[in-house]
Formats: C-alpha cells, structure tokens, sequence
C-alpha cells in the first residue's frame, strides 16, 4: 500500500494537488476518472535529474501517457519528445516543444506519419530500409532534407527486463551488424543524419541490468561514431520501470547515475558537442496517477465477497492484468474514502463488464467497503487510459485532470 500512502494528507484523507477526493470527483464530474498529479510529475524529473549525471538529456515517450494538459506540463521539464506517430507528433509540437528535439519512432510509420515528421523537421528514426528510402523520396517531394536518426537493435540482450524491446531478431530498428552498411548508404542521399536511438528494453527493476545495457549501448555508440559526423544527439533509451506488484521493489536510480561516471565522460570525449539523452515514460508519469472508480453493487457468491465498480478493463486493460502480464498479479487498489479503515474485509474488485477477465483486484484485504465509496488504482498514470479497449461495452469514457 505504500504507493497509495504518498497520496495519503494527514488524517488518512486521498488527496490529489491539495484537493481531497470528492473534489476531484466534482471536477471530473463522474467516475471513472484518471487524476495526475502535477506536483509529482515535477518531482519526478527533478530528482531524476539530480541522481543522473548533469549532461544527460530526459525525454518524454509520449505514448505512455498522451494526455494534452500532461504532455504540456512534461514539456515544461523535459528537453526533449518521443513520438511513434503523427497524432503523438502534433500534441508534441503543440507544447512548443522545438520539432529538433522530437523525434519519431516505429516499426511500422505510415506515409502520412512520415510526410509529417519531415515536413515539420522532426527527427525520423529508420527502422529499415524501406523507410530510408521512403524518407528520403518524401523530402524530395517536400523540397526540404529529411533529419534522420537510426534505430540499432542491439547485439546483446539484457538478462532481467521486464520487456525485452531489443537483441535478438526483433520488429524494431537496423540489426547493429547492418548499421555500417546503412550509415554510408545514408551518407550518400539527401538525409541529414543527426543521431543514434538504441532501445534495449523496458520495465527494468534491476540497476545492474540498466547499468550493464548502458554500458553496451555506450560501447556500440562509440564503434560506430567513425561512421557518422557531426551527430547531434544519441538516445540511449531508457528502461527503468515502476513497482506495479507487492513482490516488486523500486529500481535503484542513484546506482545507476553513479556507474555512468564510467561512460558519459569518455562518449562525451569521443562525441563533442553530442546531446547525450535517456527517453522514459512509464519511470516520469507512471506512479503520479490513480485511477478512481466508484463502488456501484457489492455481493456474496458462496462465501466470496465481489465489489463491482462502475469501472473496469475498458479504461484500464493494464489494471486487469490483461496488458502483457503473464501471471495476473493486483495494481495497488485502496478504498480511497476508508484510508485510514479498519474492519477490514477479504473481497474481489471487478469491473462493470460481461466478462470474467473484467477484474481490478483479486483476492484483496481492503476497508470493507458500501455502495458508493471509491475504488482507488494506483501506478495508473502509464500504458492505463490510452492502451485500454475503451469502446468495448459501449460505457462512457472515462475522464482524465490533471490536478
Ligand atoms: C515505449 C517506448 C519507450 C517508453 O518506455 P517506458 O517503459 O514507458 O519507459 C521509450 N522508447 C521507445 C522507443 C519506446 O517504444
């Protein structure tokens, strides 16, 4: 419960930027809704900042989290966007965000995402060499020369990621053993080459996988630097997860900003004037938002306790564990108006939705709770609203503030 617990103001009242829960149901103006929390959005990047080493550069994937008013706040504090398509493109630009510092990726870019991205001057990262070559004819149409970077699928694979998004044979990005040979075919069409993007994974808890996956990347860079001139940025990628589950603990950041002592200086040295950037989503939005979803029936079936809600899967597919878990394993779920409760109750928490995969919570030791009180879903503010079915049933949306 210790998430939740940093939302907890004296008296064991949830609040969310200084408003107690009622309030932010008043703004909503329903449940379900998603509350971020802006002050923790802040905080986040601010100690990240201070535990990483000063030249690193923090980008924002926007496709945890593409709420307008959030990726407004996100462009306050971070240096730079990820995008992975046209629509997460304009919402990046729409920040005031410099297109030079956004940079699109993806396995599969669409024509209509990659006329965007060149005609705007944002960064495209090729995944292959069709979209080398896509890119290259759109800029000749558009009378403008394309900025690109290039994705490397790295030759190693990280041992202890929860997702594993590079090594191997993968849909993402240039085999690094390819990655020569497509730097001089680069060179000879009319591309501006401005950077590498190496992606190894995401959802690691482990700092000596991180360290270990940095330390490659670093090496590889460096391999390759020969090839490339003048490159304004390498994006390292990212990784570090959040605790979703009880057995989960916080990935050890300040381990991880102390062993690249080892590698910023020395790639700084062979890359002068090179941004050096590490992209989150999950790590910066993740643990500032809560789901709220309200108690809309509560019954007995032969002896087990289910309360239903009037939320579910179709705003939190992540939450049900039906988003890539393989063993479903419960978010942190609170009753959110008993925080402080005793009387506790064993119960399961489902979702308003005709199937049995519609489940919040199983098997849960909670305040127990009466028709009316609030469901309270935390780690919620990543992959919740935005990778969720929200069609599925025909229900209302759910709502989102930033509070
Ligand atoms: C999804 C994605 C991210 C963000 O991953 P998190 O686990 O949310 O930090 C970063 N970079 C790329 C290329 C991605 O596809």
């Amino acid at each position: 419960m210790s998430v939740l617990d940093s939302f907890n103001a004296p008296g064991g009242l949830l609040q969310v930027g200084g408003l107690p829960l009622a309030r932010l149901a008043q703004r909503a103006g329903q449940t379900p809704f998603f509350v971020y929390d802006r002050s923790k959005l802040t905080e986040r990047v601010r100690l990240l900042r201070q535990m990483l080493a000063p030249s690193i550069r923090i980008h924002y994937s926007i496709k945890a989290n593409p709420m307008p008013a959030l990726i407004h706040h996100m462009s306050t504090l971070v240096d730079g966007f990820d995008v992975a398509s046209a629509g997460e493109m304009r919402m990046a630009l729409d920040t005031g965000m410099a297109a030079s510092h956004i940079s699109m990726a993806g396995p599969g870019k669409s024509d209509q995402d990659l006329r965007g991205a060149v005609g705007a001057g944002v960064t495209v990262t090729l995944e292959s060499q069709f979209q080398l070559e896509a890119v290259e004819r759109i800029g000749r149409e558009l009378g403008v020369t394309p900025r690109v970077a290039l994705r490397i699928n790295p030759d190693f694979q990280p041992v202890n990621s929860g997702m594993r998004m590079g090594g191997g044979a993968r849909q993402f990005g240039v085999d690094a053993e390819k990655a020569p040979a497509m730097l001089r075919d680069i060179a000879d069409r009319a591309l501006r080459f401005v950077g590498f993007h190496v992606f190894w994974g995401s959802q690691c808890l482990d700092s000596r996988t991180v360290i270990a996956a940095q330390r490659h990347v670093a090496e590889l860079v460096s391999q390759l630097a020969d090839l490339a001139q003048d490159l304004e940025f390498v994006n390292m990628g990212g990784g570090f997860g959040i605790p979703y589950f009880d057995n989960e603990h916080t990935l050890d950041v300040g381990a991880v900003g102390a062993a690249m002592q080892d590698w910023v200086e020395p790639l700084r040295q062979r890359l002068p004037g090179t941004r050096l950037v590490l992209e989150f989503g999950r790590y910066l939005v993740g643990e500032a938002g809560l789901y709220v979803c309200r108690v809309v029936d509560k019954k007995v079936s032969r002896g087990e306790t289910f309360l239903v809600t009037d939320g579910g899967l179709h705003h939190h597919l992540a939450a049900s564990g039906n988003f890539g878990q393989v063993l479903r394993r419960n978010f942190p779920v609170a009753i959110g108006n008993r925080m402080g409760g005793e009387n506790l109750e064993r119960c399961h928490v489902v979702g308003c939705l005709c199937t049995p995969l519609d489940r919040l919570a199983d098997d849960v030791t909670l305040p127990a709770a009466q028709i009316g009180d609030y469901v309270i879903v935390g780690q919620s503010g990543a992959y919740a609203r935005s990778a969720s079915p929200a069609d599925f049933l025909s229900h209302p949306q759910p709502v989102e503030i930033l509070a």
